[in-house]
Formats: C-alpha cells, structure tokens, sequence
C-alpha cells in the first residue's frame, strides 16, 4: 500500500496483485470490456443529446437507462451492478473535470491577450531525466508515479482548451521551456533548488520573497518575453551554473 496526494482527491493508493485462474481472467477480461463498452455508450448518449438538441442528459437518467438495458441485454446483466455504477461515476467525474477545465480556460482567454504555457513535452523529459540542479536524480522518483501523470494529463487537457480558445479569439499563447522554472529567482535569476521553501520562494542569493507558484509563474513570463538560453535564468544557464 502506497500513500499519495493528489489535488485533495486522490488520497490513497492501493496496489493489489491478483494471481487469477484462467477462467477468473476470462471473466475479469470480460467485465473489462463490457464496462468499457458501457462508459463509451454512456458517453456517446450525452454527446448526442447535446449535439442534437443541446439538452444534458442526468446521471439519474442514465442509472434508469442502466436498469433497462439490464433487463434486455444478458451481456450486461451478468456484470455486477455495483460495476456498472462505478462506470457512471466515474463518467461523470470526467464530465465534472472537463467542465471545470473548460470553464479555466475560457475565463483566462476571455481576462487575457496573451498566455504563456510550459512546454508539457520538455516538463516531462525534464523530469524523468534530472533531478534538482544541486542534486540531480534526487527528487526523479517523488516527482515520477502516477499522482506526477494525472496531474500532466489535467495540464495537457487544460493547455489544448486554452489553445483552442485562444486560436478563435485570436489570442497569443507562448509556450516556453519549463526547466528549472520553480527553482529560478524572478528578480535576479539564481537558480537552486534551496530556493524553495514549501509553498514559498526564498531567493537564497538576492533575498527576493514571493508564492512559489508566483515566482515561477513570472520566470516563466520572463522567459516569453526574453530570447530563449540567452538569460540567467533559463535552462542553459542554470545547467552551466551548476557544473
Ligand atoms: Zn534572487
């Protein structure tokens, strides 16, 4: 058993290995599918129900949908019920996130002309080949697992709404490096790792006190707004500082 936080959200994880027989796989493969098949019909219904006649279609109805397929449909009926309903919830537990990503990105496009972005791509090499600038391969194993994907995943789907949006409203998005871009100093561009203090960023150099999240957010408006690998505080930099 394994802890993890995720965004308040996910608390615990819990690995469990099952050694089935072959019949017990078949069946597990078989309960699988036929949720698979059910989340994408569940999917389907409501996509259809608002391309066609911009009506939302309730998670309530869609439980009474579940009961008569039940009754005309062995496939389905031989799966559990409880799985059945961990399907629905789970649809609409995505719904619920995209719709709240939807809602983030429409807001920062409406409020703003221009949005700067972390490459996603470069993030995730960054991360599974480095560790902190002072102590590489240190933090490679926090950062990785999966809490480090779910939270990638809801930045990507987060980042193609915003380009989206922006490409119809005719707004600019800058995509940036992200190395090292929480461990950079926005007022002088030193680069280290005990820098950061938590939730707070304490330039160990010049002083300079802020949100964490704060100051990298301004490095990484810095970095659109200069040349890449041309400024103190950029990847290049900060690579050649440290060895
Ligand atoms: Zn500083």
């Amino acid at each position: 058993m394994k802890g993890s936080r995720f965004a308040g959200e996910l608390r615990w994880l819990h690995k469990v290995r099952l050694y089935p027989t072959c019949t017990q796989e078949r069946a597990l493969l078989e309960i699988l599918r036929t949720t698979r098949a059910l989340y994408n019909a569940l999917l389907q219904q409501r996509r259809d129900a608002w391309m066609t006649r911009r009506t939302s279609v309730s998670s309530k109805q869609q439980y009474a949908e579940i009961t008569d397929l039940r009754a005309v449909e062995p496939r389905f009926a031989k799966v559990y019920r409880e799985c059945e309903d961990a399907t629905l919830r789970r649809l609409d537990l995505a719904m619920a996130r995209r719709d709240h990503l939807h809602k983030v990105s429409r807001s920062l496009v409406d409020r703003y002309d221009r949005i700067v972005l972390e490459d996603l791509r470069l993030a995730n090499m960054t991360r599974s080949a480095k560790g902190s600038v002072e102590d590489p391969g240190k933090n490679v194993k926090a950062k990785s697992g999966l809490n480090r994907e779910l939270l990638d995943a809801g930045f990507g789907i987060l980042a193609t709404l915003i380009r989206e949006k922006a490409e119809y409203a005719a707004r600019q998005v800058i995509v940036v490096n992200p190395t090292y871009s929480s461990q950079t100093c926005a007022a002088c561009g030193h680069v280290a790792a005990s820098s950061r203090e938590g939730p707070r960023f304490v330039c160990v150099r010049c002083r300079h006190e802020d949100d964490a999240d704060v100051n990298a957010a301004r490095v990484i408006l810095l970095r659109a707004e200069s040349p890449p690998t041309r400024e103190p505080g950029d990847a290049r930099g900060a690579q050649q500082d440290a060895a």
